[in-house]
């Protein structure tokens, strides 16, 4: 087989080749304002995915310059999530970190006359950018002399001035094509408190200036991001030269972020969505974020397929949820125990049958090594009402009034009436078994079509089953707005039962509940009542176009 590289690793080839650099050194450069979603599991994949796969190296680093909505938790949850996701950072860094080194940088460029403060507002500044076609103008104050930049710059950290009255810009070209070349504010005062230098500063690196020194610094050799910075390449190129990096300078390389149909990944809607209390949190197991994915079961293995699955690519496009539920289905298939559960419980009560029964039934027939586990069989059992049909539809395999079906590792049992209650509904069925119809041991000569799950009544778990669907309803009449999309049938509860093994399981557990879908253990459940996330259903919806 012939390993076919995505365009990254096509320029970090030639760069190796042309000896440009030694090793790979990468970075994730999350902001803290929000937990990471399914995007940055992309972003992951592809940045420690690269640091493994050339022996090199990738830091997290938390770029945490902006000092407003950042927070301790988002820090914390941030790093969980990608030791989840199966990374290891080679260092753990902030950004705030440096702000020493950032200045250093801004003194360096004011003194070669590379930058200058300057008075004009944030609107002002704005205003005289000039557009596409026409170039912007040049600041009164752009020829300030490099004395009177360093007094006024210092004046700015010492607090001197107050927020939004000065800034410092690079000076570079307002004509410039690129509009981020129009003399880009470098430094902005802003009186506020960081998490982590408190109040220490009262200017701040903007992003622009901030990220490539950040990068420099580390010795990142290639800075992966998002197609959005694509415009910002040039100034990155600019502010990394100019402040004399050693070489090799890091290398601004952009992919196409990750969309998924009806998925939201925007830290602020998601972050709405929980302040007002719409889902039960971050890790709700209906929200992209990484931490609500886990806590729906969806294994890190079937996330990182999907990332590869889905490729690098230089053009926007957005990927179908089928497509990353398909990958879920497909590594669950392989490791998931099958049990037996029902949604909708029916009774049935086997007038022939008086003793209890242990079977042997196989966990797992994909595994690697097959084990079993023990279900007990008895005179009361549920099975699901759907499987049932007092009047059945042509073609109809399952329970039907003087009908046959097999009881899954079990019985052929055949219905011999229904009983209904007060209010002419069906209330129970009393069926019997057929005499030697036990499966493996069948000698009983009959044939049946249908298969159905059941559940011994008298020694089975309550499970509280949460039927999970995407947050965001389809776009219908060009309703667009994310807020007017949620989908309020996005989680539906039901009362099942199932088999008395679930009451041992554990906190992220994932099984085929047979017949029906993939489910998981949840943290909310109680000694009496289990509760389980729909991960996926069985079928593939997905379909290769
Ligand atoms: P959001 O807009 O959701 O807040 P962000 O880009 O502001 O996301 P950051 O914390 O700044 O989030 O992102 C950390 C890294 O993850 C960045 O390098 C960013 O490009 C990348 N990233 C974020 N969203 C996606 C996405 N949808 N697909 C791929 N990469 C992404
Ligand atoms: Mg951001």
């Amino acid at each position: 087989m012939t390993e076919s590289k995505n365009f990254i690793e096509d320029i970090i080839d030639g760069d190796l080749a042309s000896g440009k650099v030694k090793e790979v050194y990468t970075r994730f450069p999350p902001e803290p304002n929000g937990y990471l979603h399914v995007g940055h599991a992309k972003s992951l994949c592809i940045n420690f995915g690269i640091a493994s796969k050339y022996n090199g190296k990738c830091n997290l680093r938390f770029d945490d310059t902006n000092p407003a909505k950042e927070d301790e938790e988002y820090v914390e949850s941030i790093k969980r999530d990608i030791e989840w996701l199966g990374f290891k950072w080679d260092k753990l860094l902030f950004a705030s970190d440096y702000f020493d080194v950032i200045y250093d940088c801004a003194i360096k460029l004011i003194k070669k006359g590379k930058a200058y403060v300057c008075d004009l507002s944030a609107e002002e500044i704005k205003n005289t950018r000039g557009t596409l076609t026409q170039p912007g103008a040049e600041s009164p104050y752009r020829n300030r002399s490099v004395e009177e930049n360093l007094r006024l710059f210092e004046g700015m950290k010492n607090g001197e001035f107050a927020d939004g009255s000065k800034v410092l810009r690079a000076k570079i070209d307002m004509a410039s094509p690129n509009l981020n070349m129009r003399d880009p504010v470098i430094y902005r005062v802003l009186h506020a408190t960081h998490h982590n230098t408190g109040d220490k500063w009262c200017i701040y690196p903007m992003y622009d200036f901030a990220h490539p020194i950040e990068d420099a610094h580390e010795g990142i050799t290639h800075s992966i991001c998002t197609l959005e910075f694509e415009d910002h390449r040039p100034l990155y190129d600019w502010v990394v030269r100019e402040c004399e990096f050693p070489d090799p300078l890091p290398q601004q390389i952009e992919f196409a972020r990750l969309n998924i149909t009806n998925t939201i990944m925007s830290k602020r809607y998601l972050k709405r969505l929980v302040d007002e209390g719409k889902v039960m949190g971050w890790d709700d197991p209906r929200m992209p974020t990484l931490s609500g994915m886990r806590r729906r079961g969806i294994p890190a293995a079937a996330l990182r397929d999907f990332c590869e699955r889905i490729g690098v690519s230089k053009a926007n496009s957005e990927v179908e949820s089928a497509y990353l539920d398909s990958c879920v289905r497909d590594n669950l298939n392989m490791t998931a125990d099958r049990v037996m559960a029902v949604l909708e419980p029916l009774k049935v009560v086997l007038t022939n049958v008086e003793d209890k029964e242990v079977l042997e039934v196989e966990n797992n027939p994909n595994a690697e090594t097959i084990t079993h586990r023990q279900v007990t069989f008895g005179k009361n059992i549920y099975i699901d009402r759907s499987d049932f049909a007092l009047v059945p539809p042509p073609k109809y395999f399952r329970l039907k009034p003087d009908g046959y079906v097999r009881l899954k590792g079990a019985y052929i049992i055949h219905c011999d009436e229904v009983v209904y209650n007060d209010s002419g509904d069906v209330d129970y069925l009393k069926c019997s078994i057929v005499p030697d119809s036990k499966s493996g041991s069948d000698t009983s000569g009959m044939k049946v079509k249908g298969v159905i799950q059941w559940v011994d009544a008298d020694n089975c778990v309550d499970l509280e089953v949460r039927q999970l669907e995407g947050l965001l309803t389809d776009v219908v009449d060009g309703v667009t707005d994310f807020t007017e999309r949620f989908n309020n049938n996005s989680m539906v509860i039901v009362k099942g039962k199932g088999e008395k093994c679930l009451a041992d399981s554990t906190e992220g557990k994932t099984y085929q509940f047979m017949r029906i879908g993939y489910y998981v253990y949840d943290k909310d459940s109680t000694d009496d009542v289990k509760v389980f996330n729909r991960v996926v259903g069985l079928k593939d919806g997905f379909k290769a176009k």
